[in-house]
């Protein structure tokens, strides 16, 4: 647990599902404040869910929906966490999608499609996060949600692949910039996460074999592993830490083709 993180108040962008949930409710049980971004409205009943066990653990909780890819959407939420609990402290950029299609396929739609959730709204979030900081002298935390996809090219989804090498730079450009000002900007890289975005594949057996033998740790990752690293990075035990990728993937980028001597 992270005493310093109790009474900060945090949002979470696509936080009705997967990872972003899990953050949210692990910033609940850090008797945080909470902004729960959903963007579909057949998120609204999850959501009040996510919303109770979080008042369960002592933390304080309120859902908002809105577009990543909107300016007006990502000034709201801040907005938002201002009225509601006084501040804003920690941003998690975590909104994001994938579609697979061969890249010779690709429609411009679907390529801007993603680059505008995965890395716009992450700039749009980091953008207004920071602008919140500075004007109310505030030393905030910053996390976006980037992937292995950030280091692993990965055929047929080259839209994400490009969005999330995009992340890493903006994060560390970003960490740079505003080092001075004592903003903390980290990213997280997940593996494979037992999450909704990749609900079909792991349902086929074969193919989440296909994906169990690139990961040296033997398993698919669980969210609330995720959320473990975004809590840290968020708190002063991390204080000292920005500009860097916390790459949590159970070793799937350490060439798992090298295994037992091979090469
Ligand atoms: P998920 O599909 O459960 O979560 C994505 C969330 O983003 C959903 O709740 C969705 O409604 C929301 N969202 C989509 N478009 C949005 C928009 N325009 N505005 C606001 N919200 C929007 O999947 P997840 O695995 O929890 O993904 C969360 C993040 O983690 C993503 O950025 C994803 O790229 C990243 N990630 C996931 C994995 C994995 O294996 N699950 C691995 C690496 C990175």
């Amino acid at each position: 647990m992270y005493p310093d993180l109790e009474g900060k108040t945090v949002i979470i962008t696509g936080a009705a599902t997967g990872i972003g949930k899990a953050c949210a409710i692990r910033f609940g049980q850090e008797k945080a404040n909470v902004i729960i971004n959903f963007h579909s409205d057949k998120q609204v009943k999850e959501t009040e869910k996510i919303i109770e066990e979080i008042e369960q653990h002592g933390g304080k909780a309120i859902a908002v929906q809105g577009d990543v890819t909107k300016e007006e959407d990502i000034k709201n939420l801040i907005n938002k966490a201002v009225e509601e609990f006084g501040s804003l402290d920690v941003m998690i950029n975590n909104a994001g999608i994938e579609n697979e299609v061969p890249s010779h396929e690709l429609t411009l739609e679907d390529w801007n499609k993603v680059i505008s959730t995965n890395l716009t709204g992450q700039f749009l979030g980091c953008r207004e996060a920071l602008d919140y900081f500075l004007e109310n002298d505030i030393q905030g935390s910053i996390v976006n949600m980037s992937s292995v996809h950030e280091i692993i090219p990965w055929p047929h989804f080259v839209h994400y692949a490009a969005s999330k090498g995009g992340i890493k730079l903006m994060t560390q450009t970003l960490a740079l910039e505003y080092a001075p000002k004592k903003i903390r900007i980290n990213s997280i890289a997940p593996g494979a996460i037992n999450t909704p975005i990749n609900a079909e594949k792991f349902s086929d057996p074969k193919l989440k074999e296909g994906v169990l033998k690139l990961i040296p740790m033997g398993y698919i990752g669980e969210p609330e592993e995720i959320a473990a690293t975004a809590v840290w990075l968020a708190s002063n035990q991390a204080s000292y830490v920005t500009g860097l990728t916390l790459i949590a993937d159970g070793g799937m980028t350490l060439y798992p083709g090298f295994q037992a001597g091979k090469g």
